[in-house]
C-alpha cells in the first residue's frame, strides 16, 4: 500500500480516497516544508506518544489474521518513507511503524488491506469486492483519517 505525493494546481493540501494508496496532493509551488515526510512526522508528533501501543497493534493484526485465515511467516514493523505497508504474499509483511501514531480505524484498514494481498496480489475488482466484504466501512475509515491528518496539519 502506497503513500504518494502529487503536485497539483490546488492551493491547499488534499487527499484522495483509493484502496491502493493514500495520495496527498500538494500545491505546485509548495516548498520543501510541505513534503510528505514533514506532514507525516507532524501528524505523528502531534499525538504526543503513540495513538495505539505495539501491543494493541499486534492484537488488531491477530484478530484480522484469524478472521481472514491468513498467516504471514514473518511480520515486521519498521519506519518507511513511501509506504504504509508492503508484502510478499505467502511470506512476509512489513508495516510502517508510523502507523502507531495513526487512528486505530486506519491501522485496521492497512492491516486488512495488506493481509488481503495474500489472497489477491493486485487491486483488481476481486480485491475491492473482498475488501468491502471484510471491511464494509473502509472508505469511511480513510476519510476519517484524512480529516484527522488535516486537523493535525492546521
Ligand atoms: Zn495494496
Amino acid at each position: 500500500m502506497m503513500i504518494q505525493v502529487k503536485r497539483t494546481n490546488r492551493k491547499s493540501i488534499g487527499y484522495s480516497l483509493a484502496p491502493e494508496e493514500l495520495t496527498i496532493f500538494v500545491p505546485n509551488d509548495a516548498t520543501e516544508d510541505d513534503k510528505l515526510e514533514k506532514i507525516l512526522s507532524e501528524t505523528t508528533n502531534h499525538c504526543h506518544n503513540e495513538m495505539i501501543t505495539k501491543e494493541r497493534f499486534n492484537q488488531i493484526l491477530n484478530d484480522w489474521m484469524g478472521k481472514m485465515q491468513v498467516k504471514p511467516k514473518k511480520v515486521q514493523l519498521k519506519k518507511m518513507k513511501s509506504k504504509w505497508a508492503s508484502c510478499s504474499p505467502g511470506k512476509a509483511v512489513t508495516f510502517n511503524s508510523l502507523l502507531t501514531g495513526m487512528p486505530e480505524e486506519f491501522v485496521g484498514y492497512v492491516i486488512c488491506h495488506e493481509l488481503l494481498h495474500f489472497k489477491v496480489p493486485n487491486h483488481n475488482k476481486l480485491f475491492k469486492s473482498l475488501l468491502s466484504a471484510y471491511m464494509p466501512d473502509w472508505q469511511e475509515r480513510i476519510s476519517n483519517t484524512i480529516d484527522f491528518v488535516l486537523n493535525q496539519c492546521k
